[in-house]
C-alpha cells in the first residue's frame, strides 16, 4: 500500500522528507485538529504530530485514522520513528515530489533548461526536474546528495532497530 501522510505543521520537517522518499505528503498549517483528522479520514492519509492531546482524540482512539506520534525537536529522530513505527520504504519514489509544496515532479531537457538554473550547475548536471505547480527546479547537487545519504542512514538504523527487537 502506498502511505500517504498529513503532517502537523509542528513536525512540518518530517514533510520534506517524506516528500524526499516520494510520499504524498499534505503539510496542515490550520490550527483547527478537526480539520486535520477529517482530511485524513476522506483521504486516507496517515498523520504525524507531535501533540499529545491529539492521540486521544476519538477517530484515532478508535483507529478510524492512523496517528504517528513523534517527540523531541530533532527531525532525524522524529523520522525515525516515523520509519520505523510504519515500516516505510525510503527508497520509495525517491526524488519524484515537490519537497515545497507536494507537486509531481516532472523531467525537463536539459537544453531547456538554460539560463534558469546557475552555469556551474548547468554544466555539471545533466537530469533536471520540475514541479509543475510552483515550478521549483530540482537537480542532484550537493543537496541532494547530503539527503540521499540521510535516506541512506535512516535506513540502516531502522534495520538496526528491526534486528534489536529480535533479539
Ligand atoms: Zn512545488
Amino acid at each position: 500500500m502506498d502511505e500517504k501522510f498529513v503532517v502537523d505543521t509542528n513536525v512540518g520537517r518530517i514533510a520534506r522528507w517524506l516528500r524526499m522518499m516520494g510520499y504524498d505528503t499534505v503539510l496542515f498549517h490550520e490550527l483547527d485538529d478537526g480539520l486535520m483528522v477529517k482530511l485524513a479520514m476522506a483521504q486516507g492519509r496517515i498523520i504525524v504530530t507531535k501533540d499529545t492531546g491529539f492521540m486521544q482524540r476519538r477517530a484515532v482512539a478508535m483507529h478510524r485514522v492512523k496517528a504517528v506520534l513523534v517527540s523531541g525537536d530533532d527531525p532525524e529522530l522524529q523520522m525515525q520513528k516515523v520509519i520505523t513505527e510504519l515500516k516505510l520504504n525510503t527508497h520509495f519514489k525517491p526524488f519524484t515530489r515537490c519537497l515545497e509544496c507536494n507537486g509531481v515532479l516532472r523531467a525537463r531537457d536539459r537544453e531547456g533548461i538554460k539560463g534558469e538554473v546557475p552555469p556551474r550547475v548547468y554544466e555539471r548536471q545533466e537530469q533536471y526536474m520540475e514541479c509543475p505547480d510552483c515550478h521549483r527546479l530540482y537537480w542532484q547537487g550537493t543537496h541532494w546528495e547530503d539527503m540521499h545519504r540521510k535516506l541512506q542512514q535512516f535506513e540502516l538504523q531502522t534495520q538496526q532497530a528491526v534486528e534489536g527487537d529480535q533479539r
